[in-house]
């Protein structure tokens, strides 16, 4: 058996029976993992307060065995709580949209030091600051690389060329194709956009870039796309930040 002293930010909750809850947290220092509270849906306890999503703690993990999967929240306490981004819808999706990127892009136990201060700073940032889409799309092309599904956008896939007005996602290469070589490939990308993401892969930071609202809007299709086919799973919280985003229809 063995203790683990970490911080972690929750990634989500799911309520099990009783009064326990089972939260998937991104640690410091054991990466992802999954860890179970007791007697958290009590309206005495002190720690649900502190393990609610998107809250970055101080825990002592609990471990019986050294295979066991789910570990035990024995402390909690809290280093900071984020309470002017948990206060806004926008950029609730925003952080949900992050969160569930990095638990489908990452495997239980692996810590990562780059995606644990990319994820803290990216949290510091949009309580200070108003959190946007670019910033989202920013932080998500740094993931893709960190964790292996770095989309190639530097060139033409199949015939090397660079610099174009408009490119064409295709997803099985995970690439960019130019309209010369497109074939069946439907998703259309500005070139501002396609350029502005590979210098964001690469590091570059946002304040550098110009982007105009379309090449975002590119962006988040692209990623969209992106991380369904080559992370095998669909970021639910960006259907929820599509629908908040559209401005409501005055004529009905
Ligand atoms: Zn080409």
């Amino acid at each position: 058996m063995s203790y683990h002293a970490t911080e972690a930010v929750t990634l989500r909750r799911w309520r099990t029976q009783e009064a326990d809850a089972l939260y998937l947290l991104f640690t410091e220092s054991l990466g992802k993992v999954t860890a179970k509270a007791r007697g958290v849906a009590k309206s005495t306890s002190r720690i649900a307060g502190m393990l609610q999503p998107h809250s970055r703690i101080h825990v002592i993990l609990y471990q019986k065995q050294e295979d066991q999967d789910v570990l035990s929240v024995t402390q909690v306490s809290l280093v900071r709580r984020y309470s002017r981004l948990q206060g806004n819808l926008k950029s609730l999706s925003l952080v949900a949209c992050a969160a569930e990127l990095i638990d489908f892009c990452t495997g239980e136990g692996e810590p990562n030091p780059v995606i644990w201060s990319l994820l803290t700073k990216l949290l510091d940032f949009w309580e200070e600051n108003e959190a946007t889409e670019a910033q989202l799309a920013a932080f998500a092309l740094r993931i893709l690389k960190e964790t292996g599904f770095e989309p190639h956008l530097a060139a033409c896939a199949k015939c090397g060329v660079q610099e174009r007005s408009e490119w064409y996602y295709s997803p099985e290469r995970g690439a960019v194709l130019c309209p010369g070589c497109r074939r069946t490939e439907r998703l259309a990308l500005s070139g501002t956009a396609v350029v502005a993401m590979a210098r964001l892969t690469a590091g570059e930071r946002l304040s550098a870039l110009h982007l105009k609202e379309q090449d975002v809007k590119d962006m988040l299709l692209f990623l969209d796309e992106h991380i369904g086919y080559h992370v095998g799973q669909r970021l639910r919280a960006l259907r929820v930040l599509q629908q908040i985003s559209v401005p409501p229809d005055v004529t009905k």
